[in-house]
C-alpha cells in the first residue's frame, strides 16, 4: 500500500484518536522486534530497517511501499490534494496540509460531523468559534445547527491537539538561532553613530530599535516569526542573544548600557561586568519579591475593605471625581451618576456613555461620600460596586490581580523603549 492510501485508511479507522499512533506517524521511532504483536490494532505502524510496515485488517504486516527509513512517514506541513471521499466535511477537491487534515478530523468532524466546512489551512479557534456563534442552536439535538453539547465537546479535542504540539510546532529553525548576516558591520556603524550617547535611555532605546529592525528583515519570513518568535521572545530573548544585552541596572540605581550580546560574551570591562552580574542578581531577587506583590496587595485590599459596605439611598453630596474617559475606559461610566447637581443624570448604557468620550466628566465617587462611618451610599458607589454591598473585598481583589499581572509583565517583558505620555489620560 502507498503512503497516502494508508493515510486515507487511517482516517477511516479513527486511529488518530490514539496518541501513540500519531507519534508513530509523525516522528522517527524504534521499538523492540515483535513489540507490535502485543497490540496489533489495524493501522499500527511498525518500524523496519528499510522503512515502515503497518498492521492490516487481517492482523498481518503489510508494507508501506513508498516509506523511507530515518524519516517520519508523514509531516504536518506536507501538501496533499484531497477530495470529499477523504473527509465528510469537504464538499469539493482541495489542496491542504496533512496537519490540517488531521486538525479538521479531530476538531471539526469528531464534534460537529459535516456541519462546519473543511478549513484547508490556517485553522484557528477564532475561525471555528465565529462559525459556532453564527450557527448556534438552542435545541439539545439539531441536525444542521451547532448545539451547546457539541461545542463543549470540542474542548476535549483542543486538549488532545495541544498534546500533539511537539509533533507540529517549529521551535528551532536556522534563522531563530542565528544572528542576521551582516550584523557585525551594521552594529559597528551604529556604535560609532551613537558613541558616548548610550547612557541616555532614550538613545539606547533608539539604538536597539535599529538593531531589532535590522534583525526583523532577516527573520520575518521564518515559519516561527509571529508565532514562537514575536513580542518579548524577539524583543528580549533574541535581542539579548544576538543584538545587544541592553540596559542593566547598577546597584546604585544607575543604568549601564551593555551593547554586547550574549553571543559576543559577557564584557569584562569592570563597570559593564559589575552591571551584568548585578542585573542577574537583582533579576533573581525581584523574581521572588515582585511575585509577592500580587498576594500582599490582595491581602491588604481584603483587610482594608472587609468592614466597608454599601447602603441604599443617596448621601446627596454635590462633589465628584473629575475623570477623562477614553475608548478604553468609557465602559466604566455606565451605571455612574454625574456629580455637581443634586439629582445628576445616571448613565444607563454604553450608547449614552459614548456622548462623554474624550471629555472630562465629574462623577459621583466613594471618595466624596457623606454617609457615616464605614459605609457608602449606592449613588456614590455606582451600580456595579453596589452589587457587592457587603462584599467589597471581591472587586478589590480583582483589582489586585491587575497589580500582579503588571509586576509580572514588568519582569518578563522589560525592554527599553520610548512611548508618548499623555498626562491627562495617565493621571485621570
Ligand atoms: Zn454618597
Amino acid at each position: 500500500m502507498k503512503r497516502l492510501e494508508f493515510l486515507k485508511k487511517s482516517l477511516s479507522w479513527g486511529i488518530y484518536r490514539k496518541k501513540a499512533w500519531m507519534i508513530s506517524a509523525f516522528s522517527v521511532f524504534r521499538e523492540p522486534e515483535n513489540e507490535w504483536k502485543k497490540s496489533p490494532y489495524p493501522g499500527r505502524i511498525v518500524s523496519q530497517p528499510w522503512g515502515y510496515d503497518f498492521v492490516n485488517e487481517k492482523g498481518e504486516l503489510e508494507k508501506i511501499e513508498d516509506s523511507k527509513a530515518g524519516v517520519p512517514i508523514f509531516a504536518m506541513n506536507e501538501v496533499i490534494d484531497i477530495d470529499p471521499t477523504w473527509i465528510i466535511n469537504l464538499k469539493e477537491p482541495v489542496q491542504t496540509y496533512i496537519g490540517s487534515l488531521f486538525a479538521n478530523q479531530i476538531m471539526l468532524v469528531e464534534n460537529f460531523g459535516s456541519k462546519i466546512p473543511y478549513i484547508p489551512s490556517g485553522m484557528t479557534i477564532k475561525k471555528i468559534e465565529d462559525f459556532v456563534i453564527n450557527n448556534k442552536s438552542d435545541k439539545e439535538i439539531d441536525t444542521e445547527k451547532i448545539t451547546l453539547k457539541e461545542y463543549l465537546n470540542m474542548a476535549k479535542s483542543v486538549e488532545y491537539l495541544k498534546t500533539l504540539s511537539n509533533l507540529s510546532v517549529y521551535s528551532v529553525t536556522k534563522k531563530n538561532i542565528t544572528p542576521p548576516p551582516g550584523l557585525k558591520e551594521f552594529k559597528a556603524k551604529l556604535l560609532e553613530e551613537y558613541q558616548g550617547q548610550l547612557e541616555d535611555p532614550v538613545k539606547l532605546a533608539e539604538f536597539e530599535k535599529k538593531l531589532l529592525d535590522f534583525a526583523q528583515l532577516y527573520i520575518q519570513d521564518d515559519p516561527t516569526w509571529g508565532k514562537l518568535v514575536s513580542g518579548k521572545i524577539f524583543k528580549n530573548g533574541y535581542r539579548k542573544m544576538f543584538l545587544s544585552s541592553g540596559a542593566e541596572g547598577g546597584l546604585k540605581g544607575d543604568m549601564v548600557p551593555i551593547t554586547e550580546s550574549l553571543v559576543e560574551g559577557v564584557p569584562l570591562e569592570p563597570k559593564k561586568f559589575a552591571a551584568t552580574v548585578n542585573g542577574a542578581r537583582s533579576g533573581s531577587y525581584y523574581r521572588g519579591k515582585d511575585t509577592v506583590k500580587g498576594g500582599v496587595s490582595a491581602k491588604i485590599a481584603i483587610r482594608a475593605l472587609s468592614s466597608f459596605s454599601v447602603k441604599e439611598g443617596d448621601c446627596g453630596t454635590l462633589m465628584g471625581l473629575p475623570r477623562l474617559y477614553t475608548k478604553h475606559t468609557i465602559g466604566n461610566l455606565v451605571g455612574r451618576q454625574l456629580a455637581g447637581v443634586s439629582d445628576g443624570k445616571v448613565i444607563e448604557n454604553i450608547n449614552e456613555a459614548g456622548n462623554y468620550l474624550g471629555k472630562i466628566v465629574k462623577v459621583r465617587s466613594t471618595m466624596y461620600c457623606q454617609y457615616p462611618g464605614q459605609t457608602y451610599c449606592e449613588t456614590c458607589a455606582g451600580k456595579r460596586l453596589s452589587r457587592f454591598k457587603d462584599g467589597l473585598s471581591i472587586p478589590a481583589t480583582d483589582m489586585t490581580s491587575a497589580i500582579l499581572a503588571a509586576s509580572m509583565a514588568a519582569m518578563h517583558k522589560n525592554t527599553t523603549t520610548t512611548v508618548k505620555l499623555d498626562l491627562t489620560t495617565t493621571l485621570s
